[in-house]
């Protein structure tokens, strides 16, 4: 997964680097291997500063103040496609005829393979091995006339997940795939325009939010102002797993608050759930809107349960098992307090392997919990996800693998509880129709090609 942002200054802007570092900052959650930021100079000139790790490990002082210009774009990234390593790190830079062209990606494609292996027939040598210079290449190969005619070819070859910024000779992009799987947002700061993948990052500038760029639309932003047009019907696939996972919750996306969604989760959970209980408390943070929602609507007393270290990165950590053990133990730590004795309901969005979960029931138990009840605030994942979030191929998935009762003897829990895919609809906006449930159903909205998921059995 990955977070993208772009601004094109007003005339009165002197810093876009900095805004766009801001920016990254507030969309770090969204991928924390690698960032990079691209600022488009008064003369036609392009500066850059990519590296690997954390926002704040990549940019110092003296980098920001070598990216001067009005218009920039920038991305933290994730890898769902191509390794986590420096010649990935986006946005990607390209020179072609017509000019300079970087380009920051959020999703996945589905034909990636394809389209490599024709390009790379028909001469292309790729610099990086993500897809999302695919995009690049077919721009560059195209023979229409204008950038934005080039661009629309490219996009008729793709098929998958792309909320898109890209720079094009001192011109911001921003483009949402038919679908919409990954949001994207339009904002204006005292007249300069940001895309966002979330509104977090608005915030965080002080910028207000303007409207999202809807599925399948182009906009266009340069001197002249903002132009929109529409490259594709617009279809509704929204990640729903943006809303019980990935999103920050403080972010508004697909037309709604995060936050709330996730509290309407925990409290239809609770309506689905019949369990008696001492206490309430999430596994943070991705638990705790859903468990405050299950509290309220249960009645039981929110406590909490578990101490979360908010300095860990991601970046260094050896996925060894010895240490995937001691990582946990680094980042959550049990409260006794809150546990001993206790029968104690953990809520948490969802569980992919089972690892950690495991690991953590360990501890609460150990910590004195007399009865550990596991509530999971969306359905079981039973199917990779194959447009941008990073989850594992499916014989990894505890939940395509394992019935429930297996489930819940492998975590160690008294007893295990999703929320149903009904109560999951319930809880969030518009219809079954708006969302991509993938993950969740296996029905995925762009066709996969069987080979991809198949279960080895
Ligand atoms: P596990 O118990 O190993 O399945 O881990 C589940 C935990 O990982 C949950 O607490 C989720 O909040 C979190 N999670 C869910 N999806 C992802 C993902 N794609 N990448 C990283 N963490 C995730």
């Amino acid at each position: 997964m990955c977070g993208i942002f772009g601004i094109y200054g007003s005339p009165e802007t002197t810093d876009v680097a900095h805004l766009t570092y801001y920016g990254l900052y507030a969309l770090q959650h969204r991928g924390q291997e690698s960032a990079g930021i691209v600022v488009h100079g008064s003369r036609n000139e392009t500066h850059f500063h990519k590296g690997m790790g954390l926002v704040s490990k990549v940019f110092n002082e003296r980098d920001l103040e070598g990216l001067k210009g009005k218009v920039a774009i920038g991305h933290v990234r994730y890898s769902t496609c191509g390794d986590s390593n420096k010649r990935n790190i986006q946005p990607i830079i390209v020179q072609f005829s017509r000019g300079r062209l970087a380009i920051a990606h959020n999703g996945n494609l589905v034909n990636a393979q394809e389209l490599f292996k024709r390009l790379e027939e028909e001469g292309s040598i790729f610099q990086t091995t993500t897809d999302t210079e695919i995009f690049a290449h077919l721009i560059a190969k195209s023979k229409q006339e204008s950038f934005e005619g080039r661009v629309q070819e490219a996009l008729a070859q793709v098929k998958g997940a792309y909320s898109l910024v890209l720079l094009y000779n001192g011109v911001l992009y921003g483009i949402r795939d038919p679908n919409g799987f990954r949001p994207l947002i339009l904002g204006n700061l005292e007249g300069s325009y940001i895309l966002a993948s979330e509104t977090c990052a608005l915030d965080l500038l002080g910028a207000e939010f303007v409207r999202e760029i809807e599925p399948g639309e182009m906009i266009k932003i340069s001197s002249k102002g903002l132009e929109s047009s529409r490259f594709s019907a617009r279809k509704e696939s929204f990640c729903i797993f943006e809303l019980v996972y990935f999103a920050r919750p403080d972010s508004h996306i697909f037309n709604q608050s995060v936050y709330q969604a996730r509290i309407r989760m925990g409290a239809q959970l609770a309506r689905e759930s019949k369990t008696e209980a001492d206490v309430v408390i999430p596994v943070p943070d991705s638990g705790v809107a859903a468990a405050i929602g299950f509290a309220r609507e249960s009645g039981i007393p929110y406590e909490m349960g578990l101490t979360r270290n908010h300095y860990v990165g991601r970046t260094f950590i050896q996925p060894s098992p010895e240490i995937r053990d001691l990582r946990l133990k680094i980042k959550l730590n049990p409260i006794e307090e809150a546990l001993q004795g206790k029968r104690v309901i953990v809520v948490d969005d969802s569980i992919v392997r089972g690892t950690t979960c495991k690991q953590l029931i360990k501890l609460i138990r150990k910590a004195g919990a007399k009865e550990v009840h596991l509530k999971i605030s969306s359905p079981p994942i039973r199917y990779p996800c194959f447009f941008g979030i990073d989850t594992p191929d499916r014989n990894q998935l505890i939940a395509a693998t394992h019935s429930l009762e297996e489930i819940k003897d492998f975590l160690g829990v008294d007893s295990l509880q999703y929320l149903s895919l009904e109560g999951l609809r319930a809880a969030v906006k518009g219809n079954k129709h708006s969302y991509c449930e993938a993950c969740f159903t296996g029905q995925y909205p762009v066709a996969i090609s069987n080979a991809q998921w198949a279960i080895n059995e």
